[in-house]
Parts: structure tokens; C-alpha cells; sequence
């Protein structure tokens, strides 16, 4: 006898993560701040401590509400989750089942295709252009009648790319309005581009459009899982039904307001992380590796036959990446003694070559 197991799990990949570093090596490999927790963070978490024998406000009116005025909006069109991979999760449930299609670029978040799937959907992966870009193009030509939900990742993890805020208004203007556009916008603070902010003008102008934003790589919150989205209200009410009850801590509510009153501390972070990126790109690029420009808090090397290379080499330096076999390598933009140890690390193989 074996237990049962639902149809379709076999199509489902584990999620995998980021490689955990050995003591003292650069964790590279997961696109988190390098930057420990602010003072004012750790406080609120610290008070909030002294409840936690009761539920969370499942709610989150406190952080919506902040939320909903920031950006102007009704506070019931703002959802929170366990981390915005967790609102992708209630996005796609909220509007896709079984027959249904969900479209994403490939290569993408690798969450896209395993959450497409858990849902009984079925992933549309468009491949990426020779700018490892959005084929937007591409994308329109691959709906049908079965796509219910269109993902744009902007900047795009693993590539680092953007879709400028034109492009991506003819993408929407083109989109038909039964189809729900997602714009992921986990890496949107370290875009200095026009497409920053992009998201929140196209869900203001137009009605099958929802923004994702997490707490976990900006603000630097990856360990306590929050982020949210904002979505046209029938998705939003949905999303409400679909998520796992009390999935939000309220430590990790604490620290989500915490940080939106610390935002000015938070944009010096973020500079930095951003001269870092620049600085990283720069010297792989130095040292011959196809780095691209990168618009995240990563660098993509495209390396193919030689990714395992870079990624081998790297580690033996103490910095650890992500690979992806045959592909490339992803490599997080850290503090200023991350990026210096790269750095040395590619100037001592320079020397050897
Ligand atoms: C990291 C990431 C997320 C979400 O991370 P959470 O920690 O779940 O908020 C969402 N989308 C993309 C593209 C990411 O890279």
C-alpha cells in the first residue's frame, strides 16, 4: 500500500536555496542584505515579544493602513503574506485552477513554475531575450484563452534586467482585462532606472494589474517573512479566502512599520548595496566574465560552459554564490568587505591565468 499523492506533484520541483556559507565566507547566494537588523528594528521586535502566547492581527490593519496611505488607496486593496513569495502563492490561487495557464519569463523566480503548479495551473515559460530581457513581445504572442495571470519580474531575478516603464505601460495596455498582470517588484529599490515605481502608476491606471513588494531584500527583513501586495479589490477579497490563517507574525508586522519609519537610515543602506553592485559588475567584468548591468541588489554572469568555473573559484575564496549548471552564476551585491574579497579573489586568478 503507499500513501496517496496528489496528481501533478510529480511535475513539482522542491524549492531550492541559496547555499549556506561556511563561517566567515560571503554569503552571496540569496540576494539578502548584508546589513545586521537597525536598532530602532530589533526594539519593535523586542516589544512585541511580550505577546506572542496570542495570535497575530490576521488583519495587519496597522501596517495596511500605513501602507494604504503611503500610496493613496483604499487599505482593502493592500494584502500582506509570509513574504511576497507567499502573496505570489495567493495571487495565482486567487485567479487560477486546474486547466487554467499562468505566463512568466524564463529564466525567472524560480518560485514562478513550482506555485504555478501547486495550484493545478499550468506554467508558460517565454524565454528571455539575447539581452536576458522580458520578451515582451514574445509574451503577448504566447496568450491564449486559457491565461489567467501574467508575471513580469522587475528588475528580473536571476538577470538583474529591466523593463522600462513605457515598454512595460504598452505590455499592460496590451494585455486584455480578464488577464491579471503581476508585477513582482521584490529588487524595485536598487532600480535606478525609470521603470522605479512603475508598478504602483500602472496599478493606479489601469484595472488587472497587482504589485508585489517584500520587506525581505531593501529593508532587509528576509528572516521574518512579510511582504505585500497591492491588487484590484475582487483579486484582493480572494486572496483573503486563499491565504493560510495567521501565516504573518506580528513580530514580523512590528518590524515592517519599524522599517517604514526608518526609511531615510534604510536608503543609505541601500546606496550602498547599489555602489556595491556597480563595483561587483565592474570587476568581473575586468577580469573577462560576461557580467551584465544589473538594476537588483545581484549580478548575472552569464558564464555558460564556464560557469562552474567562476563558481568554484569564487568558493575557494570564500564567497558563496548561486549557480545555475551550464547557465550562470548570481552573485549578491554584499558590504563593502563581500565585494573586496571578490575582488581579491579574481586579481589572485588573474595573476595565475
Ligand atoms: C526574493 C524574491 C521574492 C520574495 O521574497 P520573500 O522573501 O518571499 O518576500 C519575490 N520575488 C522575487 C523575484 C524574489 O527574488
Amino acid at each position: 500500500m503507499t500513501l496517496p499523492s496528489r496528481a501533478g506533484l510529480d511535475a513539482v520541483p522542491a524549492y531550492r536555496q541559496g547555499r549556506s556559507a561556511p563561517a566567515g565566507a560571503s554569503k552571496l547566494s540569496s540576494n539578502e542584505s548584508p546589513h545586521p537588523p537597525l536598532a530602532s528594528v530589533r526594539e519593535a521586535v523586542q516589544d512585541a515579544l511580550g505577546s506572542i502566547n496570542r495570535y497575530p492581527d490576521m488583519s495587519a490593519a496597522a501596517l495596511r493602513t500605513r501602507l494604504a496611505e503611503r500610496y493613496g488607496i483604499d487599505p482593502r486593496l493592500v494584502t500582506v503574506g509570509a513574504g511576497s513569495v507567499e502573496l505570489a502563492a495567493q495571487l495565482i490561487h486567487a485567479v487560477a485552477g486546474e486547466g487554467d495557464e499562468v505566463m512568466f519569463a524564463w529564466r525567472s523566480f524560480e518560485a514562478y513554475p513550482s506555485l504555478v503548479r501547486i495550484a493545478g495551473a499550468t506554467p508558460i515559460a517565454v524565454p528571455l531575450n539575447a539581452e536576458h530581457a522580458h520578451d515582451l513581445d514574445g509574451m503577448l504572442a504566447a496568450i491564449t484563452p486559457r491565461t489567467r495571470a501574467i508575471f513580469v519580474c522587475n528588475p528580473n531575478n536571476p538577470t538583474g534586467t529591466v523593463v522600462s516603464a513605457a515598454e512595460l505601460e504598452r505590455f499592460v495596455s496590451a494585455v486584455p482585462h480578464d488577464i491579471l498582470v503581476v508585477i513582482d517588484e521584490a529588487y524595485v529599490h536598487f532600480d535606478r532606472t525609470d521603470s522605479y515605481g512603475a508598478g504602483i502608476e500602472l496599478f493606479r491606471q489601469h484595472p488587472h494589474v497587482a504589485v508585489l513588494h517584500t520587506f525581505s531584500k531593501a529593508y532587509g527583513l528576509a528572516g521574518l517573512r512579510i511582504g505585500y501586495a497591492i491588487s484590484p479589490l475582487e483579486v484582493a477579497e480572494n486572496q483573503r479566502k486563499v491565504a493560510v490563517p495567521f501565516g504573518v507574525s506580528d513580530l514580523a508586522q512590528a518590524a515592517a512599520r519599524a522599517s517604514l519609519d526608518a526609511e531615510d537610515e534604510l536608503a543609505a543602506r541601500i546606496h550602498e548595496v547599489v555602489t556595491q553592485r556597480d563595483r561587483l559588475r565592474a570587476l568581473l567584468a575586468d577580469a573577462g566574465w560576461p557580467a551584465i548591468a544589473s538594476q537588483a541588489n545581484f549580478v548575472w554572469v552569464p558564464a555558460g560552459e564556464r560557469t562552474e568555473e567562476l563558481e568554484a573559484l569564487l568558493r575557494e575564496g570564500g564567497v558563496i554564490t548561486r549557480v545555475f549548471p551550464g547557465e550562470g552564476v548570481r552573485i549578491s551585491s554584499g558590504s563593502i568587505e563581500d565585494i573586496d574579497r571578490v575582488a581579491a579573489t579574481l586579481v589572485r586568478t588573474e595573476a595565475i591565468a
